[in-house]
């Protein structure tokens, strides 16, 4: 905690509410559900797959994915998507796999082997400026889901309209403000057979939401109808302590639309998700949102008062200390990934690595024998 020593010995008012104080364990069991829906909680973490699952996995939502463009007619993303993590140059031991390098990339919102990239350059933005804002102000970070009455018919637009609308309103509001510090947010949908037997969208949004304080029973009620006031009928709303910063993050923003829905997608659903292009579905707002804004220094004029040059040398000092620790959080939580040569030591065994050109099917196959020789 050395830099937050650093910030109270210079008495900074960077962060002006708090008392910096390590506030990460108080009131970590406000809890609040909403429906028939009791003793539901956030999903449990599945079996980690092995690679050639995976793969296989992928494999085949990004068939069914191609189908569908050549379907509607989106030609040119679908050749994309076709060459799309079908070759790889492995880096390899011969027992281990180190890294794997695909070929080409389409960067599809949809594709299976692409759709998490967007999301994990999100993580590594704003990983450590969470971090760096719960170890400076007082707050406790939650996850906030709020859902929205599927309309029958609705288009994919017009319920994400819909939803953004409600979700603006709802954060703008004052009570909103008056115990949260804003946070970020992200859409996601799903088409899931399960949930909806008439294949209406079914648009909700993670919140993850920077609490100033606990919540007693009464403001929990108020937050609930708070929600409904702007999402007339809104069926759910949960306020969850956030387990790990970085879990939740990730799982917040991972996807817009998970594979196994995508599965569930026909031509129609793809046509009108297609149709949503540059709709951006992540977002940060409130006190957070101005957090995260960047701020440049600035120069002191040469005819500045003594009191004026003060004020701007205070200014740009808080300025640098915001940059020196988020820096040095960006550092510890997410480190550059690692990236190997021919030649370099095998993370696990030491021995050196070989580039091997691969196609997917015999990368699984070779996933396929080193977990073979493992058991
Ligand atoms: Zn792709
Ligand atoms: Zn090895």
């Amino acid at each position: 905690m050395e830099n937050l020593e650093l910030v109270r010995n210079q008495k900074l008012d960077i962060f002006p509410t708090s008392t910096l104080k390590d506030y990460s364990q108080v009131g970590q069991s406000s809890y609040v559900q909403r429906g028939e829906q009791k003793g539901e909680n956030p999903p449990k973490p599945k079996r980690k797959l092995k690679l050639h699952e995976k793969i296989d996995n992928q494999r085949q939502t990004q068939k069914h994915l191609i189908n569908l463009l050549d379907e509607i007619g989106e030609i040119e993303q679908s050749s994309k998507t076709k060459m799309c993590c079908q070759k790889f140059v492995i880096l390899s031991c011969g027992k281990h796999i180190a890294q794997i390098i695909p070929n080409f990339r389409c960067e599809f919102r949809l594709c299976p082997f692409c759709a998490y990239r967007p999301a994990e350059r999100k993580v590594k933005k704003y990983l450590p400026l969470f971090d760096v804002y719960l170890k400076t102000h007082r707050a406790t970070a939650c996850k906030l889901n709020l859902t929205q009455i599927q309309k029958k018919g609705e288009t994919a637009e017009k319920s994400l309209d819909r939803l953004q609308k409600s979700v603006k309103k709802f954060v703008d509001s004052s009570f909103f403000n008056k115990v949260f510090d804003g946070g970020s947010g992200s859409y996601e949908t799903t088409v899931s057979k399960l949930q909806n037997p008439d294949g209406n969208w079914h648009f909700h949004c993670h919140l993850t939401v920077l609490r100033k304080r606990f919540l007693q029973p009464d403001e929990l009620e108020r937050l609930k109808r708070l929600w409904k006031r702007c999402s007339p009928k809104a069926e759910n709303l949960w306020l969850f302590p956030v387990g790990s910063l970085e879990g939740d993050l990730r799982e917040q923003i991972k996807y817009s639309v998970k594979p196994a829905s995508i599965e569930n997608f026909d031509a129609d659903k793809l046509r009108q998700f297609v149709q949503l292009k540059g709709r951006r579905l992540f977002f940060t707002f409130g006190k957070f949102k101005a957090f995260c804004q960047k701020e440049s220094l600035d120069d002191i004029p040469s005819d500045a008062t003594a009191k004026e040059k003060k004020k701007i040398e205070k200014r740009n000092s808080r300025i640098t200390l915001k940059r020196e620790l988020i820096q040095s959080a960006r550092k510890r939580l997410v480190p550059a990934r690692k990236e190997y040569f021919e030649g370099d030591c095998c993370p696990t065994c030491e021995e050196a690595l070989f580039a091997v050109r691969l196609t997917r099917n015999a990368l699984i196959a070779f996933d396929h024998k080193l977990q073979f020789q493992k058991e």
